[in-house]
């Protein structure tokens, strides 16, 4: 008999779900919101929906698989295990335990999902991945402004005059908050959306800004600017609650607004009405990921945290720099899970430019890859080196559920389970403090094991099985230690399946920020003469690269797919997919081109081809194409963008990147 029970989204997903599985013999059949869930309230995606056919897909990888002569060969856990143990044994002798990278990323948001990095400190250290392909630039500029990033719980958006939805299309990757930007515009607030795509979000606004992309900071530059040339900036939180504001006025003084306004390509009436909207408080910024993925995606975040400041709108309700909410995740002690004092040896490369690292990596060369939660094959920018990297490696082993394009390359590929098939706690930073419990519902396939136990059992093979003998309730309960002592125990998550965590619903009311002066800082102290905010632009656009740009004029954009996260679910779709290249009206007219044409888009790295669909409202000279296609359906946009990182070196630059286009036959 069919049964309903309680679980959780483990995407990494703005949203955070709880859901509502239906269960027969051993088997998920449905999944659906849960209606309890005080801020999903029952609605969920259909990247949440698709976890039924991920979990049950005749696709899923269910033995342990060998490539011997280019071929996958079924061999038993214990072969594998042995053979990978040896091999991990005599790299550490022979090279180093560095000469191991740990290429991984979040598909999955369990809180034991951290364990791997468990496994490789008492192994003695690999080499990690620092930094993020996703939001690394804005969350380093946040902690330079204010000391950490933090965003105001969702129902204070109620609060706003004014909410400027900035670079993020909430519509597609953040459907509740979307709710509530319907609720607050019935109760009278006002909604801008500044973005280069005419989007769904943008549908609601009261007033639809499109930027050139890449200029967003700017753009905010130009608004400070203006709310300084009408005296609307507030003094008082300037005067007591900052630093380095001369900084920000001299700098907001270099440049008129008419250039501003050309370089923006924002008029500059658009530019005064948002000057008097941030005045007009409070006024709530809600930004985005994507335009902070350029050379100077620091820098963006950090005039548009500028703006929010002199505006006064920091620390108050209906107020807020909203970017990111890494209290959420501040309140689990991962720390306990990671055994991080074992390290021995330890070494870096940066997420971007991992295979390039790869390549070039001495003292030791990189001998072996163990990648997990990831795909790096179609996630990391310029695909053609990542190939090249991946495949230069004498053992590259895959932890999966299916046979992605990073799979295709393995040496080794160890079959993992699906959320639905092992318990685990959820939380996402990025929009509300909830966390969500997901207990084991269904049995795994054929021989899929949790990540958690091909560490143990590879633990126990190199000699510290110890460190992993603990139950999957000890470890929970490890990760909840300090919320446990605030009455938030595994017992309680587990009876209620969500538990607000305690963090500060407004964040910085006190005025107590978290950096070095204690004050919000518009000259980051900690960073001495590189603290200072720039009018950065990004690294490919005619003011800055002029040759470039003659050779490759549209800006390539590279959004979040509304039916996969990520390359997630490319697989699943009932028809597959296809290559889909978004362009503006003024490219197609150009090139005399229609929906449905066939066409080449190339820079310097590489080319994708697809069907052409057209962007009647989006900023001219832009293009769309989605993240996350697979070799099998065209290839990733991945294999034109590239591996540069941005101006505070934690962020990718995935959005700075020229492209031309021809139709083909
Ligand atoms: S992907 Fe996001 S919006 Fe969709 S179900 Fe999961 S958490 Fe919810």
């Amino acid at each position: 008999m069919a049964n309903i029970v309680k679980s959780a989204c483990p995407l990494n997903c703005w949203d955070s779900c709880g859901f509502h599985v239906t269960i027969e013999n051993d088997k998920v059949i449905k999944v659906d919101g849960d209606p309890s869930h005080p801020i999903t309230k029952g609605k969920i995606c259909g990247r949440g929906r698709m976890l039924e056919t991920r979990t049950n897909s005749p696709e899923r990888i269910l033995y342990p698989l060998k490539k011997v002569n280019g071929e996958f060969k079924q061999i038993s856990w214990n072969q594998a295990l042995d053979e990978i143990a040896l091999q991990l044994k005599e790299i550490k002798e022979r090279y180093g335990s560095t000469a191991v990278l740990h290429s991984h990323d979040y598909a999955n948001n369990g809180v034991l999902k951290n364990l791997d990095q468990r496994f490789f400190n008492a192994y003695g250290g690999v080499t990690e991945l620092y930094g993020s392909l996703c939001w690394g630039a804005g969350i380093e500029a946040q902690e330079w402004d204010f000391g950490d990033a933090y965003g105001h719980e969702p129902d204070d958006v109620l609060n706003s005059n004014n909410i400027v939805i900035w670079g993020r299309n909430v519509a597609r990757t953040n459907m509740h908050f979307y709710e509530k930007l319907i609720e607050a515009k019935k109760k009278g607030a006002k909604i801008y959306v500044i973005d280069p795509l005419f989007n769904a979000t943008a549908k609601i606004a009261d007033e639809y800004i499109s930027v050139k992309p890449g200029m967003d900071g700017l753009l905010a530059a130009g608004i400070i600017k203006k709310i300084l040339r009408l005296g609307l900036e507030d003094r008082e939180f300037i005067r007591h609650h900052s630093f380095g504001f001369e900084d920000l006025e001299q700098l907001v003084k270099s440049i008129s607004l008419e250039k501003i306004s050309e370089m923006t390509e924002v008029s500059l009436e658009q530019i005064h009405l948002l000057a008097k909207v941030f005045a007009d408080k409070p006024t709530s910024t809600f930004m985005g990921l994507g335009l902070q993925r350029y050379k100077n995606g620091g820098n963006t975040i950090r005039l548009i945290d500028s703006l929010a400041a002199v505006s006064g709108n920091i620390g108050i309700p209906g107020g807020g720099a909203n970017y990111a909410n890494l209290q959420v995740g501040q309140s689990f002690d991962i720390s306990n899970l990671t055994l991080s004092s074992r390290k021995e040896k330890h070494r870096q490369f940066s997420i971007m430019k991992q295979a390039e690292e790869v390549l070039s990596s001495i003292d030791p060369e990189i001998k072996m890859i163990i990648v997990t939660c990831g795909n790096p094959l179609t996630q990391v920018p310029d695909t053609s080196i990542v190939e090249k990297a991946f495949s230069s490696v004498s053992t590259l082993i895959v932890v999966e559920q299916f046979m992605t394009d990073t799979a295709q390359l393995a040496d080794y590929i160890l079959p993992t389970t699906t959320s639905f098939e092992e318990e685990d706690v959820y939380y996402s930073s990025m929009y509300h403090h909830y966390a969500n419990y997901g207990p084991k519902l269904v049995s795994a396939p054929g021989e899929a094991k949790s990540d958690l136990w091909i560490w143990t059992q590879l633990a126990e093979r190199l000699g510290f099985g110890a460190d992993f003998q603990f139950s999957r309730e000890q470890w929970l309960e490890m990760s909840l230690t300090s919320l446990s002592a605030k009455g938030l125990t595994l017992e309680r998550i587990k009876e209620e399946y969500h538990l607000e965590l305690p963090v500060k619903q407004v964040p910085w009311n006190d005025f107590k920020f978290k950096t070095p002066s204690g004050k919000y800082e518009f000259t980051a102290l900690s960073k001495g003469g590189k603290g200072e905010l720039k009018l950065a632009i990004p690294e490919e656009s005619k003011w800055s690269n002029p040759v470039l740009a003659e050779k490759y004029p549209y800006n390539l954009l590279t959004i979040h797919p509304l039916r996969s996260n990520h390359s997630q679910n490319y697989h699943l779709f009932t028809k597959a997919p296809q290559v889909k290249i978004e362009v503006a009206r003024n490219i197609a007219d150009e090139h005399h081109l229609q929906d449905g044409d066939f066409v080449r888009v190339w820079n310097d790295r590489g080319e994708v081809k697809g069907y052409l669909s057209i962007l009647p409202k989006s900023h001219s000279n832009t293009i769309n194409i989605d993240e996350g296609i697979w070799k099998r359906f065209g290839g990733s946009v991945n294999n034109l963008t590239s591996s540069g990182e941005s101006d505070n070196g934690l962020g990718s630059i995935l959005y700075d990147c020229l492209v031309n286009l021809e139709k083909i036959t």
